[in-house]
C-alpha cells in the first residue's frame, strides 16, 4: 500500500474512532442502529482468521527450511512472549500496591454477582487444549491454538518429504498471499466499521452520561489499570527501538489501523489480519512475522495479564484481604497462565481471572465488582495486546538467525 493512502487510512481510522465516541456520547442508544454496521466489518475480519492462520504458519514454518530453525524460531518467540507477559504482571502488581485502587470500595456495589462460566483452566487443561481430535472441529469453533499447532506439525513434515512438498507449500503461499489481498480490500471499510462499532458500543452502554457514572465509580481501578497499560506500552516501545533497532514513529503508523481496530473490536484475533498487514508494511521478515503473529494472537497477551493483576489485588484489596509478598508472586504466575489461557476475544481475560481468584481463595463473585467498566478497559488492554504481538515480530524478525 502507499504511503499516501497509508497515512489517509490512518487519519480516517482517528476521525472515525472521535466521531464514534461522539456519536455514542451524544445520541447514546439510538446509534445502536448502525451496530449492524461494525458487525459486518467484525464478521468480514472474522472469516479471514482460520485461512490466514493456517497458510501464514505453514508458510512461514516451511520456509525455515530445517527444524533446528524451527527449533531457534519458536524459542525466541516463547522467550519473549515470556519476559515481555511477566514484565506487564510485574507493572500491574506494581500498579495496584501504588494506587490501592480497592481500598474502600463499597462490596454492595457490586451489584449482581455474576456466575463466571468456569471452564476447566487448570496447567494441564492449558496443555490439553493445544491438541483437538477433530482439526475440523477445530476450525469450526476457531479453536486456534490445535489449529498452529497441527499446522506446525505439517509445515515441519512437509519440510522433509523434500520436491513432493514443495507444492502443497506453494498452494498455501498463494492463500496466504490472496488471503493478504482480501485484507487490503476490507481496510477500506475499516474506518466505517470502527465509526459503528464504537458509537453502537457507548450507546449500547447507556450512552456518555452512563459510561462516565461507571468510570467515576471505578475511577481508581481504571486509572490503575489505564496507566499500567501506558507504562508497558513504553517499554514495549523501548524494546522495539532497542532490540529490534525501529523508529517508533515509523512503526506505530503502520500499526495505527491495526492498533485502533484493536481498540474498537476488543479481539486480538479479529484484529489479526489487520496486525499482520501492519507488519507486512513495517517491512518485518517475513518467516518472523507468519510465524509470530497468530502464535501470538492466541497466546501473547500482555495487557489481559497486567490488567488480571491489577483486577486480583482490586478484588483483594475490596474484600479487606491484604495479598502478602508470596502470594502476590503466585499472581505473577498464574495471571501469567490466564492470560496465555485467554483467547483473543472480548472479556475472556474476565473469564480466566478465574484461575487466578481461585489460586489465592477470593471469593469469585468478586469479579462482579469490575463487571460495569470491563467493556472499555477490555479495548485498552486488547490494543496493548497487539501492539506486543507485533512489537514481538520485529523482534524476532531481527533475531532470528537468517540463512
Ligand atoms: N479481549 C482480549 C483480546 O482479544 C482478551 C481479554 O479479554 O483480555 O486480546
Amino acid at each position: 500500500m502507499k504511503r499516501v493512502v497509508e497515512n489517509r487510512l490512518l487519519l480516517a481510522m482517528l476521525v472515525a474512532i472521535v466521531a464514534g465516541g461522539f456519536s455514542g456520547y451524544i445520541w447514546g442508544e439510538a446509534m445502536v442502529s448502525v451496530a449492524w454496521l461494525g458487525e459486518l466489518f467484525l464478521t468480514s475480519l472474522k472469516m479471514l482468521i482460520i485461512p490466514l492462520v493456517a497458510a501464514s504458519i505453514i508458510t512461514g514454518v516451511a520456509g525455515l527450511g530445517d527444524v533446528r530453525k524451527l527449533g531457534r524460531m519458536g524459542g525466541l518467540s516463547i522467550a519473549y512472549y515470556a519476559v515481555t507477559t511477566l514484565i506487564a504482571v510485574s507493572i500491574g502488581l506494581v500498579m495496584a500496591n501504588l494506587w490501592q485502587p480497592g481500598v474502600g470500595v463499597d462490596l454492595a456495589g457490586a451489584g449482581e454477582a455474576p456466575k463466571p462460566a468456569v471452564g476447566d483452566v487448570g496447567v494441564t487443561d492449558l496443555i490439553l487444549s493445544l491438541v483437538n481430535p477433530n482439526i475440523v472441529d477445530a476450525a469450526a469453533n476457531m479453536k486456534l491454538l490445535p489449529i498452529i499447532v497441527f499446522c506446525i506439525l505439517l509445515a515441519a513434515a512437509l519440510s522433509t518429504l523434500g520436491k513432493r512438498g514443495k507444492p502443497v507449500v506453494a498452494f498455501f503461499e498463494g492463500v496466504n498471499e490472496a488471503m493478504m489481498q482480501i485484507v487490503e480490500w476490507l481496510m477500506v471499510f475499516a474506518p466505517i466499521g470502527v465509526f459503528a462499532l464504537i458509537s453502537s458500543k457507548l450507546g449500547s452502554a447507556g450512552g456518555g452520561e452512563a459510561f462516565f457514572a461507571q468510570l467515576a465509580g471505578l475511577a481508581k481501578y481504571a486509572m490503575a489499570v489505564i496507566s499500567g497499560l501506558l507504562t508497558h506500552a513504553a517499554v514495549l516501545s523501548i524494546i522495539l527501538i532497542v532490540l529490534a533497532r525501529r523508529p517508533l514513529g515509523e512503526y506505530l503508523r503502520h500499526m495505527g489501523t491495526a492498533l485502533m481496530t484493536a481498540f474498537s473490536t476488543a479481539s486480538s484475533s479479529a484484529t489479526l489480519p489487520l496486525t499482520m498487514e501492519g507488519v507486512k508494511m513495517a517491512g518485518v521478515d517475513k518467516k518472523a512475522r507468519r510465524f509470530v503473529l497468530p502464535l501470538g494472537a492466541t497466546i501473547n497477551m500482555d495487557g489481559t495479564a497486567l490488567y488480571e493483576a491489577v483486577a486480583v489485588l482490586f478484588i483483594a484489596q475490596a474484600y479487606g484481604m491484604d495479598l502478602s509478598f508470596g502470594q502476590q508472586m503466585l499472581v505473577l504466575v498464574t495471571a501469567t497462565m490466564a492470560a496465555i489461557g485467554a483467547a483473543g476475544i472480548p472479556e475472556a481475560g474476565l473469564v480466566t481471572m478465574v484461575i487466578v481468584l481461585e489460586a489465592v481463595g477470593l471469593p469469585l463473585e468478586g469479579i462482579g465488582l469490575i463487571l460495569a467498566i470491563d467493556w472499555f478497559l477490555d479495548r485498552c488492554r486488547t490494543t496493548v495486546n497487539v501492539f506486543g504481538d507485533s512489537v514481538g515480530a520485529a523482534v524476532v524478525g531481527r533475531l532470528a538467525p537468517k540463512e
